[in-house]
């Protein structure tokens, strides 16, 4: 089975959300499927290799939904990256800008340990406004960030290059 394939099948383009103009790739579909959902987590925790990653931090929301599982099959632990106001205890933050509007995501400050190998998981790569702040966050926890790993890379946002030192793996590029 071609998992590249079964990916592009199962997201859905919304068109006009969240506001006109947009197309947004819509991953319910995807997770739905199991056969999809468990190819997409093998592929992630396969690229990397059990045993290599301390921590993975999922990105709200639906990289939550990506990252706790690959979290799982990793022998990782899971930490979230919020936004603003979300998380309870004490912050670091980063406010970027982001494909419409902007945003604050926030870690908590002792999520990370120093030195520890973090692998970032988010559902789609646009502008990498996102991730560049998340790795960012990561570096400021003490972490050191291995990588990025995305379903989806939107290629005609130029993501990858807010990211150049970063490993950036996207299982799916359009
Ligand atoms: P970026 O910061 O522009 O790279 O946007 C990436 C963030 O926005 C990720 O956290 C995604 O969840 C979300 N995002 C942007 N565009 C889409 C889309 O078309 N579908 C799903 N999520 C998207």
């Amino acid at each position: 089975m071609d998992l590249g394939k079964l990916i592009q099948d199962r997201i859905r383009d919304v068109d006009d959300y969240p506001q006109p103009g947009v197309v947004f790739k819509d991953i319910t579909p995807l997770l739905a499927d199991h056969v999809a959902f468990a190819g997409v987590v093998d592929a992630i925790v396969n690229h990397y290799g059990r045993g290599t990653i301390d921590k993975i931090v999922g990105i709200e929301a639906r990289g939550f939904i990506l990252a706790a599982p690959v979290a799982y099959h990793f022998g990782a632990g899971f930490v979230p990256v919020r936004k603003k106001g979300k998380l309870p205890s004490r912050t670091h933050q980063e406010t970027y800008d982001l494909e419409y509007g902007t945003e604050t995501i926030e870690i908590h400050l002792d999520a990370l340990r120093p030195g520890e190998r973090v692998l970032i998981v988010d559902d789609v790569l646009a502008t990498g406004g996102t991730a560049a702040a998340a790795a960012e966050l990561v570096r400021r926890g003490g972490g050191e960030v291995v990588g990025l790993s995305v379903l989806l890379e939107l290629s005609f946002l130029h993501g990858r290059d807010k990211l150049r030192n970063l490993d950036v793996h996207s299982l799916v590029t359009v």
